[in-house]
Parts: C-alpha cells; structure tokens; sequence
C-alpha cells in the first residue's frame, strides 16, 4: 500500500489550478474583448460630444431609441480602424436638444434596430461554458500526467472511481461452497431469511441487526460465506475493500461510502459487504496525529453516520469481515451497528474433511482416496489452505502423468503447501545426512516411548524449501482443544529429542535443532506466562496476547524481577524434558541406531514401517552391518 502525504498529493492540483486561472485571465484580456463585443455605455455629456464631433475620426452610422424613449444605441465606426462599437446612453423622453441634433445628424439613421454584434445565448454561452469546458478538457489532458509523478489519482474523476464498489447480482455461492463453518452458517442463516422474506419481518415490526461481524484467521471462508449469504437470499452483493479506502484524497472515501449506502439502498434488499474494515476501522486516537489519519477519520464517521441513517427494515444487511477484531473502533461495535459477531475458526478434524470434499468435488480423483487421512495430517490449516492442497495434488498428478489424483499426489502436497517445495538435488554430505537421520529418529523415537504421545506418521530426511532439513509428522488421533501440562511436557520431551540424539551418537551438536529450540521456548514460556502450568506462579496471567489471529505476538506484563523468574523456570523446564528425552533415548539406544540406519537408506519412512521396527525383538540381526557410533 502506498502511502501519501496528502499535502504532496495536493501539490500538483495547486499548480493545475493555478495554470487554468492563468490561461482564463489571459483569454479574458486578449480574447474575449475582440469576440464579444458588447455595448459601451456612455455619459449624456460623453454622447453629446459624439454628436458635436461629427468630423471626428468614429462615424455613427445608425442610432436607435428604445421603446419609452429613455435609452438610446447608438453604432459608431472607427474611420481608420474600421472597428465597430455601440454606445448607450440614458436619455430623457422629452429631450428635443438631443433629437434636435438626432434629425440633424447627417448619414445616420434614426430608429434603425442595431443588431446586438453578439447573440446573447452565444455570449453567455462563451463566457460561462467555454472555460467550465476548457477546465474539464485541460485537466484530462494535463492532470493524469502531473499527477503521474505524484502517484495519484485523477481529482477529475473524484466522483467516479477509485474505491471499488463490486456488484453482485448473483454471487453464484451458496452454503454448500462453504464447509465446516456450521456455526457461522447458522447464525447467518437468519440474515438469509430476512431478506428473502423482508415483509414478514416488517410486518411484525422486528428490525434485524443492522450488520454482523465475521471475524476470523486469514482463509477461513468469511468472504465466502457473505457471498454465500447473498446467494442463498438471491439478493444482489455489494462489496468494498476498507484496504481501498487507503490511497484516495481526504473526503473521497467518506463520498465512497455515501455512494455505497446510496446504491445499496436502490437495490434493497441486498447486502452490503466490507472485506478487511480494521483498515478503516481502526480506533481512533483523540490525540490525532494532524492531518494523518483524517482520511481513515472521515471514512469511518461516514461509515458510522450511514450506518445508523438507514432504515434496518428496507433490507439491506451490512457484513463485514476482520482478522483483527481487537483494533477496532468500540463505535462500530454499538448496538444497531456490527453488533453481531459471527466468529469464524479453523477447521476442526471433521471440518478440514468437509472442506476437502467440496473441492475435490472440481478434480478427478482415484476411487480409494482417503480424505480423512489428508486430513489428519492437517491440522490448523486454512481453508484456503486446504482449498490450495486439492489444487496442488491435481498439478502434481498432471506433472507425474497421472490419469487421477492419487493419495500419494495429496500427501505430497500437504508437505508442498505446509513446508515447501522439495528440494531435489541439494547437495548433503553422508555425515550430514546421518546427522539429520539421527535427530530425525530422535524425535520419533521419544514420542514413540511416551505414553499418550502423537503417532508418528512420517518422518523423512529430504530437505524442504522452508529450510527444514528432515521432518518428522505427527498426528494427533483425535483434535485435540485442550492441552494438559503432561501432554504439553510430552511435546517438549519429544522436540528435544532431536538434539539428544546428536548428543548421544555424536557427542556434538549442530545448529540443526535451532527450530525445535524456538519451539520449545515457546510452549514452555506460554506454559508458565499463560497457561498456569507454572510451579512458581499460580494462575497468574504474566503475558497478555496481541492479534489472537495474526500468530499473536505476545507482550510481558509483570516486573522486570518476575520476568527472570520466569526466563529461569522456562530454562527448567526445559532441561528437564532434555533430561527425560536423553534418558528414553539412551534406554533405547539400539532401536536409535537401527531406526537411524534404516532411514539413512530409505530416506523417507512411514509410521508404519518405524512402528515395525521398534517392536521388533532386538535380538534379530541387523539387516546391514554399518556400525554407528559403536565399535565393528
Ligand atoms: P477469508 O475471507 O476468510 O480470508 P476466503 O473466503 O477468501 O477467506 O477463502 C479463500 C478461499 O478458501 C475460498 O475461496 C475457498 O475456496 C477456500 N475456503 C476457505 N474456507 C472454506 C470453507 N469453509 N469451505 C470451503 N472452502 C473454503
Ligand atoms: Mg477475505
Ligand atoms: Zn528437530
């Protein structure tokens, strides 16, 4: 988004102003005078001595009176010039000195009409239309170019364009496109009757809610399901992006918005739709920062005013869509104002499976395909997401000459669209490689040993785009929306394990563990900061949460002393799921290196093929006789 000073945007519009005023006071001066010649009007005394000076150098040829004889013209011709002027003069009615020397005034004519040298309506039309014209054309031609350099728009099509207004007849969506949003759908569903059905309301006189709120993570389907609103109502769909707002002059996004209210009230019943409104709908801040933020100001009071202006019986239903609920103004939060908040999640499980289905409704797919297994291997994925992992498996299947998308093009793609890219041909050396072999399976192995721990579905050692030299899946049998602190050590017991097992086999460790150390950090801080899980604090709120949506940054609330406390015990806790991971994996330790050999060669595994393996009797003879980390 670009971002104008308005006074840098004005600047141009000063200089074109100033250029038009210019060439007008010009053509007044040299033009106009010579086209538009219009009638002098002269003193009695000034229009006697034009008479007495007959033999002077203008030559009347012809005077008129007009009807109660108190005005006379009089045409008058330069004799060396030839340039012809009227003169009028007022009169008496009884004058007879004048007509006196009227009668006596030789070669002219008394009573003929002088023509006016210049139609009125031509005049007029010269005067007044030729500039507005001149204005309009010159600012066509000139202003886009100034403006150009500015970055700015046309202040000439003000009224027109700039933001946006979609319509809408027939959005083509309906509730069926949108999966797994059972609650948000039926919270709307009321909206969608209403404006099916907007006079059985009136009649009982319910006024329904003037606008409802969806909020929710990117790509969960909140502009699907306003659109799907409008499909199910049949009614024509409005939408605006607040982000559009953004870029046009102070005034023209509250004009926008009155523009908007304006056609949706035409059309009613309808809806009316603003994707992204914390853009515009930011809290305002009293102490107002000049000029900055005046734009964003007006375009919300605007918003707030038509708001409130319209009739909630006429049918037309305001939505709106945010990922950041917490920054918006309370104002638009008011009852008879986006008083209902629909929230819209991420999928669950059966969600996510829903949400497959109906886009792989658009592809081709293999008879055995198992959804709920893609599923599975999704968690907290978006819709867009997984609307995304359909799209990826059908390219994939076309690029390996499939008929079909099979299982093996979806598995591929989730690790496409949630870890990037495979990177084919990177070069990793064999010490290397059994490195990551070994962390990998440390991983799995310690979830593995762990009560309760998340299966292992996969783990592989070919490295990702997104940096990740191996990988180990999980799948959590059921969603999980609760976490206990013995889960929450289980997960960090099992994100230590990489290293652990570069500790014990190698003696060393890499830099390979940075990302579980993130990790790990992460749920331990927000098990003490957070979560209450803390030995020392008891439930406590230490971190308060910013964005809830957008990752969630978090912000410290306690005292500086506090805070080491707390940097100590997450170090604590830490240590001790290290500790624990280090003993599971030196009780084990044949298991590792068969597990890690095993991955060496194939590269990629299945939770299968590693559950095999670990619940085969030691005893049995190692298929290769490479040693790892014990003597030949
Ligand atoms: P948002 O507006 O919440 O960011 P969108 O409505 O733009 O998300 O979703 C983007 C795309 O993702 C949709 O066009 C659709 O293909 C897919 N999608 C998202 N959520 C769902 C859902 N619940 N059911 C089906 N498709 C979905
Ligand atoms: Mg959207
Ligand atoms: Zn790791």
């Amino acid at each position: 988004m670009k971002d104008h000073d308005p006074r840098q945007t004005w600047k141009p519009v000063v200089g074109y102003l100033a250029i038009v005023a210019l060439i007008m006071l010009l053509s007044n001066i040299f033009i106009f005078p010579t086209i538009l010649k219009t009638d002098r009007e002269i003193s009695y005394s000034d229009l006697m001595e034009k008479l007495d000076n007959q033999g002077g150098e203008e030559k009347i040829t012809a005077v008129s009176l007009n009807e109660d004889n108190r005005t006379l013209r009089m045409l008058a011709e330069n004799v060396k010039t030839g340039e012809k002027q009227i003169y009028t003069a007022n009169i008496w009615p009884g004058d007879d000195l004048l007509l006196e020397k009227l009668r006596a005034y030789e070669g002219a004519e008394i009573s003929v009409e002088i023509p006016t040298q210049t139609s009125p309506l031509l005049a007029f039309l010269l005067s007044w239309f030729l500039p507005i014209i001149m204005f309009i054309v010159l600012g066509n031609i000139l202003l886009p170019r100034i403006m150009k350099g500015a970055g700015g728009q046309n202040v000439l099509s003000l009224g027109k364009a700039n933001a946006k207004i979609y319509i809408e007849s027939e959005t083509g969506k309906t509730f069926a496109d949108v999966a797994g949003q059972d609650e948000a759908k039926e919270a709307l569903t009321e909206i969608v009757s209403f404006l099916h059905d907007t006079g059985r309301y009136k009649d009982i006189g319910a006024k329904l809610p003037k606008g409802a709120l969806l909020v929710g993570p990117p790509g969960t389907g909140k502009t699907l399901l306003a659109k799907a609103v409008a499909g199910e109502a049949k009614v024509p769909f409005f939408s605006i992006s607040g982000s559009e707002f953004v870029e046009m002059f102070v005034g023209m996004g509250a004009a926008k918005v009155r523009d908007l209210f304006k056609q949706a009230a035409e059309k009613a019943p309808c809806i009316v739709f603003i994707d992204e409104i914390d853009t515009i709908g930011k809290k305002r801040d009293t102490a107002g920062l000049p000029g900055g933020n005046d734009e964003r100001e007006q375009t919300l009071n605007q918003l707030l005013a038509e708001m409130d202006g319209f009739d909630g019986t006429k049918g037309v239903v305001i939505l709106a869509a945010t990922n950041r609920p917490e920054i918006l103004d309370p104002a638009l939060l008011r009852p008879g104002r986006f008083d209902r908040r629909i929230p819209v999640e991420l999928p669950d499980l059966r969600g996510r499976e829903a949400i497959l289905r109906v886009h792989a409704k658009d592809v081709r797919m293999q008879g055995d395909i198992d959804l709920n297994a893609i599923a599975r291997a999704t968690s907290g994925a978006s819709g867009a997401e997984l609307a995304n992992i359909i799209n990826e498996a059908a390219l994939r299947a076309v690029r390996e000459g499939h008929d079909a998308v099979r299982q093996e093009d979806l598995m591929e793609s989730v690790e496409t669209v949630i870890a990037g890219y495979q990177r084919k041909g990177a070069v990793i050396s064999e010490r290397e490689k059994k490195v990551i072999a070994y962390h990998e399976i440390g991983h799995a192995l310690v979830a593995a040993r762990q009560k309760n721990a998340a299966p292992v579905t996969k783990i592989t050692i070919i490295p990702r785009t997104s940096g990740a030299l191996g990988y180990t899946m999980q799948v959590e049998e059921d969603e999980k929306v609760l976490l206990t602190r013995e889960e929450a050590m289980i997960q960090l017991t099992t994100l230590t394990g990489g290293r652990s097992a570069e500790e014990i086999v190698f003696g060393s460790v890499t830099s390979g563990a940075s990302n579980d150390i993130e990790k790990a950090t992460r749920l331990a801080r927000a098990m003490i900061t957070r979560f209450g899980m803390s030995k020392h604090f008891d439930m406590v709120a230490l971190e308060t949460v910013n964005g809830q949506y957008l990752g969630g940054d978090t912000s410290l609330a306690c005292s500086p002393e506090t805070s080491a406390l707390i940097d100590q015990e997450v170090n604590e806790t830490i240590r001790e799921a290290h500790e624990k991971a280090l003993a599971i994996l030196k009780d084990n330790r044949e298991k590792l290196d068969e597990l890690a050999q095993f991955l060496l060669e194939r590269e990629t595994i299945t939770g299968e093929e590693f559950m095999a393996i670990l619940n085969r009797p030691i005893s049995l003879p190692k298929a290769e006789p490479i040693q790892l980390g014990e003597g030949q």
